[in-house]
């Protein structure tokens, strides 16, 4: 039997969401873009969960346009710059690849591309604030780190911009992905005003393959793909229902236990930062970081290390599995943070999620514990 500490990667379906799938697939078998009934019923309920979702995270829900993941939605945002005329991107250095391979494209395009550090794993809004200037467009900073969970103070970063927006009388858009945020931090997108976030449901017990783009002015995203007019024009293609109706139950779930699920897993992060600090490992990820995601310094190679674990039973990460098929990615979000390149090729990242026990913690503790000392 194995046991799971790779959630920032993914998770599995929970039986809510498996249920909502099944029973919208059955249910609603038309087409949203039919006419006929069945297809008019379709869009109704594709309509209610869009509904249902936006009143979960608190906006309007024709600013939700519904992908096929997060890396779709960051695509759509960084794309829709595209029509846009060129000028200045600022962004962290501590960005999921998806965010970063646009920063390369649209580099070679013409846009400039202005890096910031995030020392400690934070950006901080003095210095996002010193990095601005007239020719800035848009700027990005995620919500929370994959690798670190560190939790970025997206209000205060946002307010910055918008006091440089109003001191030179330019627009400048904000994008927070905000993929390890959801349903796992206080998430405000409209308190905190940014244009433009993240989101995928497969990182909170929701199916793989659907994700959510929020976009506080619609009407600046366009479309990868047109043809169909779905989603308001923004995204064409046949909606996804019932991974869409999966969504919403599987997001519900973790509003409905959020503080409840909070706590009992920043107790097991505690007992984590505990017991591995007694063995020597260093932890990486910040006390403040979101208490799902811990970090640390393995004594070995991560490769070599994630690997002992997994012969004892325990699947956790090397740095972020997103980028362990792109080598050396989260070694330069760690190296961005100061941590050094030999210390962070041995990062190990362990991460929880709903479905993480107490005795899980117990038996990880103790698997550290007999690599560490024989
Ligand atoms: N952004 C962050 C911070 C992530 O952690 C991930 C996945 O690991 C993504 C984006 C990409 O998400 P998806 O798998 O839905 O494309």
């Amino acid at each position: 039997m194995e046991i799971y500490f790779d959630n920032a990667a993914t998770t599995p379906l929970s039986s809510r969401a498996a249920k909502a799938y099944i029973e919208t697939a059955d249910l609603y078998p038309g087409n949203p873009s039919s006419i006929h009934r069945l297809g008019r019923k379709a869009k109704e309920e594709l309509e209610r969960r869009r509904c249902h979702i936006a009143s979960l995270l608190g906006v309007n829900e024709r600013n939700l346009i519904f992908t096929s993941g997060a890396t779709e939605s960051i695509s759509l945002f960084f794309s829709s710059l595209l029509w846009m005329e060129k000028g200045t991107i600022v962004v962290s250095r501590i960005e999921h690849e998806a965010v970063t391979s646009w920063m390369t494209y649209l580099k070679k395009i013409g846009w400039n591309i202005v890096k910031i550090k995030a020392k400690g794993g934070f950006v901080s809004p003095e210095e996002l604030y010193s990095s601005l200037t007239p020719d800035t467009k848009v700027v990005a900073v995620m919500a929370v780190n994959n690798v670190t969970g560190a939790i970025e103070d997206t209000k205060s970063l946002v307010e910055c911009v918008r006091r440089y927006e109003k001191e030179n009388g330019r627009k400048i858009l904000f994008f927070s992905d905000s993929v390890q945020a959801l349903g796992k931090t206080g998430l405000d997108l409209k308190g905190s005003d940014v244009d433009g976030a993240s989101f995928s449901a497969h990182k909170i017990n929701g199916p793989r393959g659907v994700g959510l783009l929020y976009a506080k002015n619609p009407e600046m995203i366009r479309p990868i793909a047109s043809a169909g007019g779905q989603e308001s024009g923004h995204r064409g293609g046949t909606e996804n229902l019932p991974g869409v109706a999966a969504f919403d139950e599987a997001l519900t779930e973790w509003m409905e236990n959020r503080e409840k699920d909070e706590k009992r897993i920043g107790e097991y992060n505690k007992m984590l930062r505990e017991s591995l600090s007694k063995l020597g490992l260093e932890i990486i990820s910040p006390k403040s970081a979101s208490p799902y995601i811990l970090s640390v310094i393995s004594p070995l190679p991560s490769e070599v290390f994630t690997r002992m674990l997994m012969d004892k039973g325990f699947c956790v990460s090397s740095g972020s599995a997103c980028s362990n098929n792109a080598k050396g990615k989260s070694e330069g979000i760690l190296e961005a943070m100061g941590i050094r390149n030999e210390k962070a090729k041995r990062a190990i990242r362990i991460s929880m999620g709903r479905d993480t026990k107490e005795e899980d913690i117990i038996s990880l503790c103790k698997a550290f514990g007999e690599l560490i000392n024989g």
